[in-house]
């Protein structure tokens, strides 16, 4: 039996325990954000962003979209700050790139996939752009806008092929 990626991911994370150990154990985020971008593996926030640990919450999903998982997931975080008592104030950054996989599902052979993905009807999800992450950052940015109040929402476009991050919203 070959070996486990798993055990590859013990061994490296076994190198990185004392440094994590020493870190800050607040719920806090240090940077008092929420990155929701893409799962891609060319699109880690800690590698693109600089991310470090204990820095922001990071929510992950094909294309970095605005799903009814990821409303969710905010609403689950929103309540544990509460709990928290944390001092509020995050900021949501929502990052697409370039060359995204979820571009390849903007056919009409996908169209119900990608429409129950995105919690939209097959006929709207025409709308729903998959193809140009300009457009999928832009309608994602106002539809969060439109649901988070005073929270500020700002969407970054990561082009994988210059490894260059611009702010587009
Ligand atoms: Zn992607």
């Amino acid at each position: 039996m070959s070996a486990l990626v798993s055990d590859e991911l013990l061994a490296r994370s076994s190198q990185r325990s004392e440094r994590l150990r020493l870190l800050s154990h607040s719920t806090e985020p240090a940077l008092k954000a929420v990155v929701l971008t893409c799962a891609d593996h060319r699109v880690d926030p800690a590698h693109v962003l600089g991310l470090e640990p204990n820095d922001a919450v990071v929510l992950r999903n094909p294309g970095g979209r605005v799903t009814g998982d990821v409303l969710r997931s905010l609403v689950v975080l929103s309540a544990v700050a509460a709990v928290e008592q944390l001092s509020g104030g995050v900021e949501i950054v929502v990052m697409h790139h370039t060359d995204c996989g979820m571009s390849r599902l903007g056919g009409p052979g996908h169209l119900g996939l990608v429409a129950d993905y995105l919690g939209t009807t097959v006929e709207a999800g025409a709308d729903v752009p998959v193809i140009d992450p300009r457009m999928s950052l832009r309608h994602d940015v106002a539809a969060l806008r439109a649901l988070v109040g005073a929270t500020p929402v700002t969407g970054l476009l990561f082009d994988v092929e210059s490894g260059r991050v611009h702010r587009l919203e």
